[in-house]
């Protein structure tokens, strides 16, 4: 399997060299030429298969320049003790046909876990492969749980160091707490002034510097990206659609080869990016269902085929998915479009010069075949937690409670009944004062002392790694300006 860029679908790369790059040369992301086929008697086989044993599988179907042996090693490890579920991804029954996937096991309490966990090994193994002889800084630019699972996966890594951006006012107070009390030799931290896409813009405009680029290359480092436009963080993603699909038809919910619907709380479209990779190579899913908050921006794309970032941002209580310009959004337009590279580049261009590009009919229609959409506001998404536990004594995050609305507003309007899964991207431990409110305690006091409060009143375990957090000190309390991030890394990597 060889990988090309979204701008440039002449280059032609390992997927070795595609993960050690991150990001194409010319702005492009990487995507793989081809969907490899996951037949019914593959499902069959993994179904019996644990976690890790599927990931393998997954994976080497893209990865064809790592053994079998290797990959199994690497899933071991990354899908270990460090998740406080046997089940790694565990798919939660809800009612007969709505289950919630849960994704925040691991050690940071998100599914960025799910990735960051395997992108180091990823990573690493595949600078050993490519003869890359520097050693990287991994930049990362967050809206809050990217970070601290960049951060996790990546401390104390030989030949890494990281360094995490984070827009000041932009993360919960647990999320900014998990971050700059972190741990290990090899990590920075620095909130920036602005939201999350300032952060992302500045992280983007040192990756496009080229004299930075040689002067870290003399020194010999180079830099690399822990943002899911990194081929290695998408790649993971698709095995928890696939092993979602085994677990309900395990279950009963489903009948071998029966339709499945995943609801997704989306920002980057790197989540829901991952189950069409998986409806490509043959899980049979009905309808991707990509679900927005207040910064409905893609609501409004998939419904009228522009995408404008050009409105107003909201700051949320699902934070993670406050975000007004789409990275993984570039790949669908690839794909959408059958690699025709000049039209992602022409929308590329748009999004630079007036911030909107408008893709034609033709491809919409084809992108409505599998993705419906829908946005959730601030109050439905507390009313929705409250219900779910009320209903379920099921205790949901905002982002989840996000895509769960959306998924019954989906079912009303359009009466297709599917069984469907609800992709629980984050554990209400997280989002403390939102969920407590929701469920109608009071949010007085910081983040962190809200654990013991919300755990009184909802009777749900806390994760481990998030109780430990009370009494941690910060030792990153750095702020600076967008214009300082290049000073900073320069700095960083001393
Ligand atoms: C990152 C994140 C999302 C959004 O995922 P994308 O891949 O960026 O679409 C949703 N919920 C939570 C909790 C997240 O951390």
């Amino acid at each position: 399997m060889r990988f090309h860029s979204t701008r440039n679908a002449q280059l032609d790369l390992t997927s070795a060299q595609a993960i050690t790059r991150g990001l194409a040369q010319d702005g492009g992301l990487f995507v793989p030429e081809a969907f490899p086929s996951l037949t019914a008697r593959r499902i069959e086989e993994l179904c019996s298969m644990d976690y890790p044993s599927r990931a393998a599988v997954v994976m080497g179907m893209f990865l064809e320049d790592f053994s079998a042996q290797e990959l199994e090693e690497f899933t071991a490890r990354a899908y270990g003790a460090q998740f406080d579920d046997p089940a790694v991804a565990p798919v939660r029954l809800i009612d007969r046909n709505t289950a919630v996937l849960e994704l925040w096991h691991g050690p940071t309490s998100a599914f960025k876990d799910m990735a960051l966990q395997m992108l180091p090994l990823l990573l690493t193994a595949s600078m050993k492969k490519t003869g890359e002889q520097r050693r990287v800084c991994i930049l990362t630019a967050t809206s809050g749980d990217t970070g601290k699972a960049a951060l996790e996966g990546f401390r104390n890594v030989p030949g890494t160091k990281i360094m995490v951006f984070y827009p000041k006012n932009g993360v919960s107070d647990v999320q900014a707490l998990q971050m700059t009390s972190q741990e290990g030799d090899n990590v920075g931290v620095s909130a920036v002034t602005g939201n999350f896409d300032d952060a992302q813009s500045g992280v983007k405009a040192i990756f496009s510097d080229a004299a930075f680029r040689e002067e870290l290359d003399a020194r010999g480092w180079f830099l690399s990206s822990a943002n899911s436009i990194n081929l290695g963080r998408l790649l993971p993603q698709v095995v928890y659609y696939v092993s979602a699909y085994c677990d309900m038809v395990t279950a009963g919910m489903i009948g071998m080869g029966a339709p499945v619907n995943f609801c997704v709380p989306t920002g980057n479209f790197g989540n829901i990016l991952a189950g069409f990779y998986a409806k490509q190579m043959g899980l049979p899913i009905g309808k991707l269902i990509c679900a927005s908050n207040a910064n409905d921006v893609l609501t409004d794309f998939i419904r009228t085929g522009t995408y404008d970032r050009n409105r107003p941002f909201f700051t949320t209580i699902s934070p993670s998915m406050d975000i007004l310009v789409s990275s993984n959004l570039e790949r669908m337009l690839f794909h959408l479009s059958d690699g025709d590279d000049s039209f992602v580049r022409s929308c590329m261009d748009g999004l630079t010069a007036t911030g909107r590009y408008t893709v034609p009919e033709h491809l919409m229609l084809r992108m409505r075949e599998t993705f419906a959409c829908g946005c959730c506001g601030e109050e439905d998404t507390k009313e929705q937690i409250a219900k779910i536990f009320r209903d379920h004594g099921c205790l949901i995050d905002t982002h989840t409670a996000v895509a769960y609305h959306v998924l019954e507003e989906y079912r009303t309007s359009t009466c297709d009944m599917t069984p469907s899964a609800v992709v629980s991207t984050a554990s209400p431990y997280k989002f403390c004062g939102a969920v407590l409110e929701a469920i109608g305690g009071e949010a007085r006091g910081s983040g962190v002392e809200l654990i013991d409060r919300l755990a009184e009143r909802s009777g749900a375990m806390v994760p481990a790694p998030l109780a430990a957090l009370k009494g941690k000190r910060p030792r990153f309390t750095q702020c600076i300006e967008k214009q300082e991030m290049l000073e900073a890394v320069r700095r960083f990597i001393g």
